[in-house]
């Protein structure tokens, strides 16, 4: 049978916890997930994986496992979609057809366009904390730096998921060199398109005493353009204000961070499913498509003016769930539930210490505890080393937070 009530394209965060509140229902859908990879990854993890704090097993389980009960996971990957005629294509041939569309393949990693970067990767001190397999090569490289060596850390200019792990990383690299007692015999770099080092000014504010604090030196507009392995140097582009290149800047290294440039999924860019930035154009607060109104999207893929984590997903899977059976009850959305941009950003900056950035659309800062988080804290920090993985694998993935 190729047609199914709800298909779920990405049996990530987004996919999995969806899957499983919508089966916890009365009457649950009939659904099938469509996702190529055995593996789930718990991707916050990542950031501590790299500074040596778990092993990289700690942040993965099988995907059979969380299946929830009554869904069917089809181990393929989608390569075309048609919402003209409720149907998709997968990679290995089979056309699926569905009454409700799910999207929730998360953002790709787009590491060919920058030229070295791929030849490098786990090599010459080159390593990045967004692949599970180099977030342990972090850790090695981050151990090997002596006095007299320099370390850079990158940001791209596109969106990126969770938007303060190109930081989080160079915190806790700057931290651990304190902690050796080497704290100003290696340069720590940060380089970044933007100008500001966080979007929110309360955020912000504490962040820039963080970099006082341990004497990085931060670089704006500055973009990665080319990475030299052998040679261990790093081009970078600084731009102005319309992007125009100004000028070449070549960095030796020891350490190379790289946060890749990152976009939407090519079969949703190439679908009629895309906005203009390739995201699925879905409404920000119904999540349902703007156009094909069987399809609804969230996660990093989803066309959402906020920042791309797991944390919003929590936010969204539950608007999702309501608004699709309410569709599917009364064939409209007569009373839908919506989203308000929730996304939270857990700011390590250093072994035990973290800012807990939260907020919803318009930047407009919200805390879930009754203290002022744009302090550093200890709390908050074991709140992300304990308590959010165990929500995470125990409940939220179960359908129950
Ligand atoms: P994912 O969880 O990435 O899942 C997407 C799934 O879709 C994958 O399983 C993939 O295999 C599958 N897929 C892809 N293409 C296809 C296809 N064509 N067909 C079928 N399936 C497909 N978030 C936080 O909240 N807090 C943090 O502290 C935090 N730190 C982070 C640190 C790092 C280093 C990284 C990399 C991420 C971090 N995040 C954090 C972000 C968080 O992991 C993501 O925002 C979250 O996983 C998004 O969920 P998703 O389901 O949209 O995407």
């Amino acid at each position: 049978d190729r047609h199914h009530e709800v298909v779920i394209v990405g049996g990530g965060t987004a996919g999995i916890t969806v899957a499983a509140q919508l089966r916890r229902t009365k009457n649950p859908p009939e659904i099938v997930i469509i996702e190529p990879s055995d593996r789930h990854f718990y991707q916050p993890l990542w950031t501590l994986v790299g500074a040596g704090v778990f092993p990289p097993e700690a942040s993965v389980r099988n995907e059979a496992d969380y299946i929830p009960p009554g869904a069917t996971w089809m181990q393929d990957r989608v390569v075309a979609l048609d919402p003209d005629h409720n149907q998709l294509q997968t990679a290995g041939g089979q056309t699926i057809r569905y009454d409700y569309l799910v999207l929730a393949p998360g953002i790709q990693l787009n590491w060919g366009q920058i030229p070295g970067l791929k030849e490098s990767l786990g090599q010459y001190g080159v390593t990045s904390n967004y692949a599970y397999e180099l977030a342990p090569y972090t850790w090695q490289v981050m151990q090997q730096l002596k006095p007299g060596d320099r370390a850079l850390f990158t940001q791209p200019s596109t969106p990126v998921k969770c938007g303060g792990a190109p930081q989080k990383i160079m915190y806790l690299t700057a931290d651990h060199l304190r902690r050796r007692g080497i704290p100003d015999q290696v340069e720590v770099h940060f380089f970044t398109p933007g100008v500001v080092i966080f979007g929110i000014p309360a955020f912000a504010r504490t962040l820039e005493q963080v970099i006082e604090r341990y004497g990085i030196q931060v670089h704006f507009r500055h973009e990665l353009a080319e990475v030299r392995g052998p040679a261990q140097q790093a081009v970078f582009h600084l731009k102005d204000e319309q992007g125009r290149v100004l000028e070449e800047r070549v960095f030796p290294f020891n350490m190379l961070h790289v946060v890749p440039p990152q976009s939407a999924p090519d079969f949703i860019r190439n679908s009629k499913v895309a906005n203009a930035d390739g995201w699925v154009d879905v409404d920000p607060y119904t999540l349902q498509h703007v156009r094909y109104p069987n399809i609804f999207a969230l996660g990093d893929a989803a066309g959402l003016p906020t920042a791309k984590t797991g944390a919003a997903v929590r936010k969204q899977a539950p608007v999702v769930v309501h608004n699709l059976l309410q569709l599917r009850e009364h064939g409209a959305l007569v009373a839908p539930r919506k989203y308000d941009g929730y996304a939270s950003c857990p700011l390590v900056t250093g072994y035990g210490r973290l800012v807990l950035a939260e907020f919803v659309y318009g930047n407009r800062p919200v805390s879930s505890f009754p203290l002022d988080t744009t302090k550093e804290r200890r709390s908050m920090y074991l709140l992300k080393k304990y308590v959010l993985p165990w929500l995470y694998w125990n409940l939220m993935l179960r359908g129950k937070a």
